[in-house]
């Protein structure tokens, strides 16, 4: 029987979840759920100096508002937990044990300024990138140059110490990634990296490894920029004498115009977010805007991300979250970087808001109103967010239509600049007189009087229909007069022309 397939997504509180942070979550999520597997959440806070105080919440509070649910996690429990490491402290010593009696790693008393020494030692022997490794290891102060009694008595007295894993001098370490193949390393370019610190803490590559051995991860799937690490994981794993899981590393998001990665300054340039949800920094109080705020669907958001790095090898763009955890497969994610695209992204949520029915959308706008203070004065919304859907990205682009609970405050200068002709006058004059003729006032008997008006006076749409409309609503564009005038009904659709006749005539 092959095992269970377990999965996770492994963040450090260090600040707000970026957006690739998501995304690799996502790719975990949909990976779980394809396979019939768990998806868990652990949080690796072992660089206690790098902890930012609101980043737990703020990434529990992302995935939830994304829908990609751990079934464990620090707040669920579970039966591998607990899922913060330093909650888990305590168990990480005796693995750096275990490697100790094995021979593969060492205690090292180095100080800072041996370790600097030793770097400008080698460079200045023409090594560009000095390293504590096999060669400048027998010149250290560690227990492999040092006597079994002088260790002794260092750790005796107390003597501050880290504990390094001793890299072989010269292997290759293969590892199959399964998004980029064969991954092939040498030894001598990876280092004696410090497994244990001298705080008496973990470092991330020991606290990783264990934990994903102990939580029986079976497929670590996480951004690229993880790949070097990969050839020490998988020694480690060797050395402890573990199953090595699956490794996949995912392509980066790019920023849309060149090559680096998208970073929170190309948001801030490009005007998009680069965070799902605002985070406000505790130290600087600054504030970065996030999806959520800027209103858009977590349903766009997700099938957005989705699309940096995967496709499904078909024309279709629209995925919910269900139906990417049926067509998901790590086979169909890219080596190559993705570039952000922040225009599609506004796409998927136009899909997403044409998609919903105008009662939930009426919900929504009732309460954008609310914010902007407007009284709806009885319109009714649900008609309104149907002839404002189409124009909009986002709920709050309704807006626009204010002029449907309000009497325009100003007029599109553009538009009577180019219409306003001698004759406008008095064509608005008839139009008025048309339109108080009409009964029933429906946008069909509108449009239906206007384009009879339109015959008999020989007039083209481009003569009438503007002027109506920046009278009526402001503004040179927007969707069908006959609609509008309807909503806000006959007496204030008169009253605007006439109030429009009369600005224009004081000119
Ligand atoms: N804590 C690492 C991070 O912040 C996790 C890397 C991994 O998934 O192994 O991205």
């Amino acid at each position: 029987m092959s095992k269970k397939v377990r999965v996770r997504f492994a963040p450090s509180p260090t600040g707000p979840l970026h957006m690739g942070g998501v995304r690799t979550a996502l790719y975990n999520y949909l990976f779980a759920k394809a396979n019939n597997g768990d998806f868990i959440l652990r949080i690796e806070d072992t660089d206690q100096t790098r902890y930012v105080p609101g980043a737990e919440e703020y990434i529990s509070e992302a995935l939830k508002w994304c829908g990609i649910i751990p079934v464990e996690s620090p707040w669920i429990g579970g039966q591998y937990g607990p899922y913060r490491q330093s909650d888990r402290k305590s168990m990480y010593r005796a693995y750096a044990d275990q490697l100790l009696e094995s021979g593969h790693a060492y205690y090292a008393f180095d100080t800072p300024e041996e370790l600097n020494e030793m770097r400008e030692r080698m460079k200045a022997a023409g090594v560009a990138a000095p390293q504590y490794n096999a060669i400048t290891r027998s010149t250290m102060k560690n227990s492999v140059s040092l006597s079994e009694d002088e260790v002794a008595k260092r750790l005796e007295l107390g003597e501050p110490y880290v504990i390094r894993v001793k890299i072989p001098r010269n292997e290759e370490i293969k590892l199959k990634d399964e998004i980029r193949g064969w991954v092939v390393v040498h030894s001598a370019n990876i280092d004696d990296k410090v497994l244990f610190k001298s705080d008496g803490m973990p470092t991330y590559h020991l606290a990783n490894i264990v934990d994903d051995y102990l939580m029986k991860i079976t497929h670590v799937i996480r951004g690229e920029e993880w790949l070097p690490s990969a050839p020490l994981h998988v020694l480690l794993y060797r050395f402890f004498g573990w199953d090595e899981p699956s490794f996949a590393h995912l392509p980066l998001i790019l920023k849309p115009d060149g090559n680096g990665k998208l970073s929170k300054r190309d948001g801030d340039r490009l005007g998009f977010p680069v965070f799902p949800l605002q985070w406000k920094d505790p130290k600087t109080g600054e504030v970065s805007s996030g999806y959520r705020e800027k209103g858009y669907y977590p349903e766009a958001f997700i099938n957005a991300l989705a699309f940096l790095g995967w496709n499904p090898g078909t024309e279709k763009e629209l995925f919910t979250l269900e139906e990417l955890c049926e067509a998901f497969t790590l086979e169909r994610v890219g080596k190559a970087g993705a570039k952000y695209d922040a225009d599609k992204t506004k796409w998927f949520n136009q899909q997403y808001l044409r998609g919903k029915t105008n009662g939930s959308l009426v919900r929504e706008f009732t309460e954008i109103l609310k914010g902007e203070n407007i009284d709806d004065k009885g319109v009714d919304l649900k008609q309104v967010v149907g002839l404002m859907k189409e124009r909009a990205t986002f709920v709050s682009d309704m807006l626009e239509g204010r002029y449907l609970f309000e009497k325009p405050a100003t007029y599109d200068e553009k538009t009577i600049k180019k219409k306003w002709k001698e004759q406008s006058a008095e064509i608005t004059t008839n139009l008025i007189f048309e339109l108080d003729k009409i009964e029933d006032f429906t946008s069909d008997n509108i449009e239906r009087s206007f384009k009879a008006f339109l015959d008999t006076k020989s007039l083209g749409f481009g003569a009438v229909l503007p002027i109506y409309r920046v009278f009526v609503t402001g503004l040179g564009m927007g969707p069908s007069m006959f609609a509008i005038s309807a909503l806000i009904g006959k007496a204030e659709t008169i009253t605007r022309l006439e109030t429009g006749l009369n600005a224009m005539n004081g000119r």
